[in-house]
C-alpha cells in the first residue's frame, strides 16, 4: 500500500524509510489525508515542538557565525563515514560556498519560521501521504506548501504522524529544515526540489542543495551539542495516550452516620484501574473506567474481641481526562486533570472472634463512586497522581447492628502508566 521511491541523495538517512517531501503551490492532496490540528493534546505535538526548539538553536549558531563560508557545508571530522555526511561528501567547492551562503543569510528566516508568531498551519494526519510528482505517485513523510495569510506569505505543513514519532531527533531536523527552505527564495526563485539552482545543476539540483544544507544543520547539531538539549522533553510521559493503567491508595472515612462497636474508622482501600479513551477534541477526552477495589477493615473492642471486615468491590463508568495547560514540552503543560464516575458493585464479609467463639456475615451492596485526581509526569510514560473521592454504599449487618448509611470522602495518591 505504501511504497517508497529511494532517491540517492537521501541514502544517508539511518531510517528504515527515508524521508521525502516535496514541495506543492497548490495543495491539492488536502482533500485526502485525514488530517487534525496538534495543540499539545495529538502524538507528535511534543517531538514538533522540540524539533522546533532544535531548529532554532541551530540556525542562531549559524546566524552567529563570523566565518560562513564552505566550511559550514563540509563534514565534520567526527561524523566522517556516517550516512549524514552523503548529502555534503560529494560537493564542489562552489556548491559548498553557495550552501554556506545560503545557510547564513537565511538563518534569520529560518528562525522566523519556527518561531510562535509564524504564519504556519501544522496538520498532522495517519494517513500514508502520497504526492504526484512528473506522473509518479510518491510516499512522503511531510509535505510543505505555501500559502498566503493576512500575515504575508505563510506556510501549510503536513506531517505523517507515525513515521515523525518514530525518527530521531536529528531526522526531525533534517526533515523541518528541508520542508522550511522550500517556503524560502534564492536569486527570485522559490527553493524547490525539482531543477538546477545555480551551481546545483540538473533535474535533481534543488534537492541537492536542500538537502546539502539539511545535512549540514544536523552537523552543527552535533558540533554545537544542541542534540543533547531538550533530551527530558522528549523523554517526559505525554498526555495525550489513550490507555491507562492507575494503582491507587487511599484514606477514606467511616461511612457511619452513628458509630457502633463493631465499625473501624478510617479504611486503606486499595485500587487498580483500567481507563480507554475513546474520543478527543480541544475540549479534552471522553472513555471508559473499570476498576478493582479491596481494603480490610480490623479493630479491637475491649482488647479481646477481634473484628474484620473485607470488602471487595467492582465498578465500571466514565472518565474524563483535560489538560488546561498550554506548554505540552513542560512538565506542567503535560500534567492534567482527570475526572471519573463509576458504578460499583460490593461485597463485605464480616468476621468476628473472641478467644472462646466466632461469628462470621457478608453482604452485597452498589453505588456511585466519583474521583477527581491531578497527573503530574514522569518519564518514559509514567505518572505520579493525587486526588480526592466520593462515594456513598448503604449496607448493614443485621447480626451485629452494624450500618454504613453515610457519604464518604477520601484522599488518595498513586502511580499512573500511560501508553
Ligand atoms: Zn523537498
Amino acid at each position: 500500500m505504501k511504497t517508497l521511491i529511494k532517491n540517492k541523495d537521501l541514502e544517508f538517512m539511518s531510517a528504515p524509510e527515508i524521508i521525502f517531501c516535496l514541495f506543492l503551490l497548490t495543495p491539492s492532496f488536502q482533500g485526502q489525508a485525514g488530517t487534525f490540528v496538534g495543540n499539545g493534546g495529538s502524538p507528535g505535538d511534543v517531538e514538533l515542538a522540540i524539533a522546533k526548539k532544535h531548529l532554532d538553536r541551530t540556525f542562531k549558531e549559524f546566524q552567529e557565525y563570523d566565518k560562513h563560508g564552505p566550511s559550514l557545508c563540509t563534514c565534520a571530522p567526527e561524523a566522517k563515514n556516517r550516512p549524514m555526511c552523503s548529502p555534503l561528501a560529494d560537493l564542489t567547492l562552489e556548491q559548498r560556498s553557495l550552501c554556506g551562503r545560503i545557510l547564513f543569510e537565511k538563518a534569520g528566516a529560518m528562525r522566523r519560521w519556527v518561531s510562535p508568531e509564524a504564519p504556519l498551519e501544522v496538520r498532522w494526519t495517519r494517513e500514508p501521504i502520497e504526492v504526484k510528482e512528473n506522473g509518479v505517485l510518491r510516499a512522503v513523510d511531510a509535505v510543505m506548501s505555501r500559502t498566503t495569510t493576512e500575515q504575508g506569505e505563510g506556510g501549510r505543513l503536513t506531517l505523517n504522524a507515525d513515521r515523525f514519532l518514530q525518527m530521531k531527533p536529528q531526522e526531525r531536523l533534517f526533515l523541518l529544515t528541508h520542508e522550511f527552505f522550500h517556503l524560502e527564495d534564492w536569486d527570485g526563485r522559490p527553493l524547490v526540489d525539482e531543477g538546477p539552482i545555480g551551481v546545483f545543476e540538473g533535474a535533481e539540483g534543488g534537492r541537492k542543495l536542500i538537502n546539502a544544507l539539511a545535512a549540514a544543520a544536523v552537523m552543527e547539531f552535533y558540533q554545537s551539542r544542541i542534540d543533547t538539549q531538550f533530551r527530558q522533553s522528549l523523554q517526559r510521559s505525554q498526555a495525550y495516550k489513550p490507555m491507562w493503567f492507575d494503582l491507587q491508595y487511599e484514606s477514606l472515612q467511616n461511612g457511619q452516620s452513628r458509630p457502633s462497636t463493631f465499625g473501624a474508622g478510617t479504611t486503606n482501600p486499595v485500587q487498580l484501574q483500567f481507563r480507554g479513551y475513546l474520543i478527543s477534541g480541544v475540549w479534552g477526552s471522553l472513555g471508559l473506567a473499570a476498576a478493582f477495589r479491596f481494603s480490610n477493615r480490623s479493630s479491637n473492642v475491649l482488647s479481646s474481641v477481634d473484628v474484620r471486615e473485607n470488602i471487595q468491590q467492582y465498578g465500571i463508568g466514565l472518565s474524563y481526562k483535560v489538560n488546561p495547560f498550554s506548554d505540552p514540552t513542560t512538565g506542567l503543560g503535560q500534567s492534567h486533570f482527570v475526572s471519573t464516575v463509576r458504578y460499583e458493585l460490593g461485597k463485605s464479609a464480616l468476621r468476628i472472634n473472641d478467644s472462646s467463639t466466632g461469628t462470621e456475615d457478608s453482604t452485597d451492596f452498589g453505588g456511585f463512586r466519583a474521583e477527581m485526581s491531578y497527573y503530574f509526569p514522569f518519564d518514559w510514560g509514567f505518572w505520579l497522581y493525587v486526588g480526592g473521592s466520593y462515594q456513598q454504599f448503604n449496607y448493614s449487618f443485621t447480626k451485629v447492628n452494624l450500618k454504613y448509611d453515610k457519604e464518604q470522602l477520601g484522599f488518595f495518591g498513586g502511580i499512573s502508566y500511560g501508553f
